[in-house]
């Protein structure tokens, strides 16, 4: 949600306003396919609102989150505050067709007689499970120039041969084909060797091949071998739990780090490790707006803030995407934080939800990870801010976000709590909330650190 709209402001003759602003739905006329939706936004001075001639219930602040159903067809809701009314109108499209998620249609899935080669277009191009371009159905990620073998197409998906049982499927955009097959691959020599902070593994190929990093148990395997299923899979020895790892081509040597773990400080267990905060959006990007009409991504960037203070508190080098109300790329996000060699990276925002849901019924903080190794971390800062800021626990998910995937970190998203709750939003605006926050993310990270057995 980007803008706020201001529907009213009625300035009597003595000066004082009755106004109410209406947050989201953004216009008045619009067009939701859903068979709900809400209404955001305050009154002040301690007004009556009503929409279609019924109360709407506010919050001491004069926040509110109203639900209405939506029938087929044009819903007309009126506003009225007693000197000033606002029509919105709102077209729920007749239902239409849903396309499957998974391949129901096997005519439509082409089988090549003999295989085509291609070569991977751009750095990070997912290889998926599914011919589906949604979620976490990734096996894996792949560089630019990485050879593929192609025995089949779906629709926009190549399909990409792994070994005689395992298939990925690739997005066309990501693919160059050519004509002839590469020259065949092998494994031919790797090595090990270790410094301060990471084990490191080198593997040395004839050319780029697919591979894949699995974290349970932690293995790595390269695929296609001498241009056939023919695959190499190696288990580094791990002396801690995974806290950190990254697997690149650098030319054809693929070179794997794994974190080791770190060495706690006595009265600053966080002492010497480096930490990223990310405060979600920022800039041109609002992200979502609250019902008061703050915005997310200043919530994020003051309990950023503060995180930042409890953090070098115990002992961390911390650095933050942004300091200030910036636009800033998911990609440059995670360049950042694996430019500084970040142990741990926790994007900070604020939650928002979908029609159909109600924002009344929805509060308290949740974490998202992508990677299993991140899992643990999650928990111990949702734990945390439980204990510290007495927010409702709203879950421990894995989510394919860009900034928890991509960044060698051990990577978190916290959603704080939710700015379209009438209730927590007035919570999130508070310092001492904030401050709660911070101190529960901050103590989180020192208990996950304590408590994983490092064996
Ligand atoms: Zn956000």
């Amino acid at each position: 949600m980007k803008k706020i709209l201001i529907l009213t402001l009625f300035l009597s003759t003595i000066g004082c306003a009755n106004a109410f602003e209406i947050v989201y739905p953004q216009k008045t006329t619009t067009t939701i396919a859903a068979p709900s939706t809400f209404f955001i936004g305050h009154t002040t001075n301690g007004e009556t609102l009503k929409v279609n001639n019924s109360d709407i219930p506010t919050n001491e602040q004069g926040n509110f989150s109203y639900v209405v159903k939506l029938k087929d067809g044009e819903n007309i809701f009126t506003f009225d505050n007693g000197t000033e009314k606002t029509t919105y109108t709102i077209t729920k499209p007749l239902p239409q067709k849903i396309t499957p998620l998974e391949i129901t249609n096997t005519q439509a899935l082409t089988e090549y007689d003999t295989p085509k080669y291609a070569t991977i277009k751009e750095d990070n191009s997912p290889l998926r499970s599914t011919p589906v371009d949604f979620g976490i159905n990734r096996l894996s990620h792949l560089q630019k120039g990485v050879n593929v073998i192609l025995t089949g197409e779906y629709e926009s998906f190549y399909r990409v041969k792994l070994t005689d049982t395992l298939y990925g499927w690739i997005d066309k955009k990501y693919i160059t084909l050519n004509s002839d097959a590469p020259e065949p691959c092998d494994v031919f020599d790797y090595q090990k060797s270790e410094n301060k902070e990471f084990d490191v593994y080198e593997f040395y190929l004839r050319h780029k091949v697919p591979y894949a990093i699995e974290e349970n148990p932690f293995k790595i395997t390269f695929y296609n071998l001498d241009n056939k299923t023919d695959i190499f899979t190696t288990r580094p020895e791990l002396k801690s739990k995974l806290v950190g790892y990254s697997g690149n081509y650098e030319g054809d040597k693929f070179v794997l780090k794994i974190r080791k773990f770190p060495k706690l400080g006595t009265f600053r267990p966080l002492k010497h490790i480096n930490i990223v905060i990310d405060p979600g959006h920022g800039g041109n990007e609002s992200g979502a707006i609250g019902c008061s009409g703050t915005k997310e991504k200043d919530i994020n960037l003051q309990i950023a803030k503060r995180l930042k203070k409890a953090l070098r508190h115990r002992g961390a080098t911390v650095f933050m995407t942004r300091g200030e109300d910036v636009d800033m790329s998911l990609t440059d996000r995670v360049k950042f934080a694996n430019d500084n060699n970040a142990t741990i990276f926790i994007s900070v925002h604020a939650n928002s939800l979908s029609d159909t849901q109600d924002p009344n019924k929805h509060s308290g903080t949740s974490a998202y990870y992508y990677y299993p190794e991140s899992k643990p971390l999650a928990e111990n800062i949702l734990a945390s801010v439980n204990k510290h800021a007495e927010n409702a626990n709203d879950g421990v998910h894995q989510e394919s976000f860009a900034v928890v995937r991509n960044t060698n970190a051990l990577s978190v998203l916290v959603e704080t709590g939710y700015m379209i709750n009438p209730d927590e939003i007035t919570k999130l605006e508070s310092s001492a909330f904030q401050k709660k926050i911070a101190t529960g993310i901050a103590e989180g990270v020192v208990q996950f650190f304590k408590s994983t057995d490092k064996k």
